[in-house]
């Protein structure tokens, strides 16, 4: 078994960021670009780890905010590591739980707030609900919202966490704003960043040193800053320079807000600042047209709830575009979701019979439409990266969006 972790490029653009390569772990390796799906809780709802790995899943991506508070990360330190735990054959990524600790989409509208000094009335979002998060220097005091219990997490917390949870790939700890925070208050969470990323650095160090015989768990640092260019160029400057006792950090995790209309400027931004022989991942964007975007200015992997959040409720990716398997409109349809797609889902079931199923309220129906999503969008990126090894990337993704996005407006909900 491979104890270390690399990176390695096989082929890079010459007129623009997009690149090609593996990431290796002691997992196995991850070709590169990759959407990676996402486990919330060690598990893809729905889906058995045997069926993401038969339409191509090459990583599953983890929180350690909710495996923290349940079952608890030394449940899965016990268990031989989070892989081993939910019985999947490859490695595995978790996010650091400061997204999920600070914007508390968990069962919860968003509830966030904040002690600085300097913020808006509008910077509390749903000001009236109770607060669950409060952010000082030394970390975020929060709320569970399984059952209320007080917690905290600082950088040390989140490094304890996440060595435990045993994850191939991890992500430093930060305070992740939303685009209604003040430009002072980007600035002092920017800081607040700056310093955990230093503090998540010496914490990785101690417990890798410690864990001896444990697989390296490599580190990703978070790259905010919101929509300013100057903050963001700034942080991956600091981030991708930064080191702290000998170690830094193994690879880049592009977060925070992301206007969707800017991402590609914002992501260009800190990729042609980003050390180049470092793997980038791009948080939580999995929408085909942005997958476009991340890929061509450089991001390498990329993770989001969407395919599978959509799949339950009975809306499908296809090239014909986005739309909705409750339709009456598909109730003798005996076409497959995708005539185009090869996943398990498509090759052995019509969307008469998904209509049914959603109809009828019946468990398979995430099942089967989650296995389609999945397929759709890890299938995507998988052939912009062999697009960009037969050079022929532009035309390949005109190609797809002509057809997609020009179907979606068309389509009929
Ligand atoms: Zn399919």
């Amino acid at each position: 078994m491979l104890l270390s972790f690399s990176f390695d490029i096989k082929h890079a653009e010459s007129n623009s960021l997009a690149r090609v390569g593996t990431i290796n772990t002691p997992h196995g390796p991850v070709q590169t670009p990759a959407f990676i799906p996402v486990g919330t809780k060690a598990t893809v709802k729905s889906v058995l780890p045997e069926a993401m790995k038969d339409l191509g899943s090459q990583a599953l991506l983890s929180n350690a905010y909710h495996l923290y508070l349940q079952p608890g990360s030394d449940v899965l330190d016990e268990a031989g590591g989070l892989a081993k735990f939910m019985n999947w054959p490859g490695p595995t990524f978790t996010d650091s739980g400061g997204f999920q600790v600070l914007s508390l989409g968990v069962g919860f509208k968003k509830v966030l707030a904040m002690d600085a000094q300097t913020f808006r009335r509008d910077d509390v979002i749903a000001g009236n609900k109770d607060r669950l998060a409060h952010v000082d220097d030394e970390g975020v005091t929060f709320k569970s919202h399984l059952d209320g219990s007080m917690h905290r997490f600082t950088p040390e917390v989140s490094m304890q966490v996440q060595h435990q949870i045993g994850a191939d790939i991890m992500f430093a700890f930060d305070e992740c704003t939303t685009l209604h925070n003040t430009r002072p208050y980007q600035e002092l969470a920017m800081d607040r960043t700056y310093a955990w990323a230093i503090r998540c650095l010496d914490e990785h160090k101690r417990l890798t040193e410690e864990r001896i015989g444990k697989p390296y768990q490599a580190l990703f640092g978070v790259i905010q800053g919101a929509q300013y260019e100057d903050l963001r160029k700034k942080a991956a400057t600091d981030f991708g320079t930064m080191e702290s006792n000998g170690q830094s950090f193994d690879g880049f995790g592009i977060g925070g807000a992301l206007d969707k209309g800017q991402l590609g400027t914002i992501v260009s931004w800190v990729n042609e600042i980003l050390p180049e022989d470092k793997p980038r991942h791009l948080l939580g964007i999995g929408a085909p047209e942005d997958l476009f975007v991340g890929v061509e200015n450089g991001c390498d992997t990329f993770d989001c709830v969407l395919a599978s959040r959509i799949a339950r409720t009975s809306a499908v990716y296809t090239m014909e575009g986005r739309f909705n398997l409750s339709n009456s409109r598909f109730k003798r349809d005996f076409t497959p979701i995708d005539s185009q797609c090869d996943c398990y889902t498509c090759t052995h079931y019509t969307r008469a019979y998904m209509h049914h199923v959603f109809r009828g309220k019946e468990i398979i129906s995430a099942t089967l439409a989650t296995i389609h999503n999945e397929s759709f969008i890890v299938r995507l990126v998988d052939q912009m990266r062999q697009a960009l090894l037969d050079g022929n990337f532009a035309d390949m993704k005109a190609d797809f969006l002509g057809r997609y996005l020009h179907r979606s407006g068309q389509a009929r909900d």
